[in-house]
């Protein structure tokens, strides 16, 4: 089957391997009908090394049950499925209290981690299937398929973003960053009836897609500039929350710069950083509260489906490209260059 490896900062490559095949009990192959390339991708993209190489790529897909192991009781061969960027077991503690990306089952693990895996690929073994899978209602030809794709981990991860910054009808939110992520953290601070969402972005096309999807303003200016725009909009408080879609330390900067008293930065980029301001100037003066990280995209499927099924919200529209596998290559090379937004990939 072919798959997607990195080989090191920008050397991506398609190649033939040998196919995935159920292994456990507990496993399930799928025949991946659609996937795409990650923002977060683009991180190995612009940095890793190539004796941290060759890696497989990919930890988004919907796709097409084919084989189960004989544990497996609640998907079967035929049936479409979406998976999270994590795998769990959707029983243990963890997952019970709706943390599913700190399972504790030892196969638990993200497809970015996982050895010998990846789902920018023609097939995917998935391990805990019963946990991790979760089956479609519709068909793999189906017109919501990039909606849909988009439950693996960008919207999900915007959802998070917004849930673990406690938006509701009665804040003001910023959201940093106009990527995938950052504008579909606009659609669900939307969906969570957020007064006022002021999006920091400033790529003319992306930031569009923000007022569609419900920024009520823009912001274009960054470092001092951007954080006296958004205190403008907000009668020089800034806003309760701030959701941080980027993950360097300008971007944190400009969460500390935005945030309100008593207010809350939420973080779903990962961070390129581990040491960061959190002392008397920054965040305790003012009982700042810092929440976020890797997004239980599993406990929110279930929830966010039927708003994609009714029509009610449409985060698909964050795909701008579609591509074969062929293409994955060039798709990276657009998503780092800012050509395209997010690449949708048809194996
Ligand atoms: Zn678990």
């Amino acid at each position: 089957m072919r798959a997607t490896l990195m080989y090191g900062a920008g050397d991506v490559r398609v190649e033939n391997l040998p196919d995935s095949a159920v292994k456990l009990p507990t496993d399930a192959l799928v025949r991946i009908t659609a996937s795409c390339i990650c923002g977060s991708d683009l991180w190995p993209y612009a940095s890793m090394k190539p004796e941290d190489g060759p890696a497989r790529m990919g930890h988004e897909f919907i796709g097409i049950v084919e084989d189960t192991g004989s544990e497996v009781t609640t998907v079967k061969p035929g049936d479409l499925v979406v998976a999270p960027f994590a795998i769990s077991d959707n029983t243990c503690e963890f997952c019970r209290e709706g943390l599913h990306t700190s399972c504790a089952h030892a196969q638990a693990n993200f497809w970015d981690t996982e050895p010998e895996e990846g789902c920018q690929a023609e097939a995917v073994r998935v391990p805990l299937a019963d946990g991790t899978l979760v089956k479609l209602p519709v068909t793999a030809d189906s017109a919501l398929i990039p909606s849909l794709l988009t439950l693996s981990d960008v919207l999900g991860t915007g959802h998070h973003a917004a849930v673990a910054g406690g938006v509701d009808e009665r804040t003001r939110v910023t959201v940093i960053g106009d990527g995938a992520v950052g504008l579909l953290a606009v659609l669900s601070a939307k969906r969570l009836g957020a007064e006022q969402i002021i999006l920091m972005g400033r790529h003319h096309a992306r930031t569009g897609l923000g007022r569609e999807f419900g920024a009520t303003d823009v912001v274009s200016a960054r470092g001092e500039e951007g954080i006296a725009a958004v205190r403008d909009l907000t009668g020089g408080h800034g806003t309760h929350v701030v959701l941080e879609a980027v993950g360097n330390m300008p971007a944190y900067e400009q969460a500390l710069g935005v945030v309100r008293p008593g207010g809350v930065i939420s973080r779903v980029g990962v961070p390129q950083y581990e040491e960061a301001p959190i002392g008397f100037g920054s965040l305790f003066r003012h009982n700042i509260r810092l929440a976020g990280g890797p997004a239980p995209v599993r406990a929110y499927i279930e929830e966010l489906m039927p708003d994609i099924l009714d029509g009610r919200i449409e985060p698909g529209k964050v795909f701008d490209t579609t591509t074969d596998l062929d293409g994955v290559p060039a798709g990276y090379q657009d998503m780092a260059d800012r050509r395209s937004l997010k690449v949708l990939i048809r194996p």
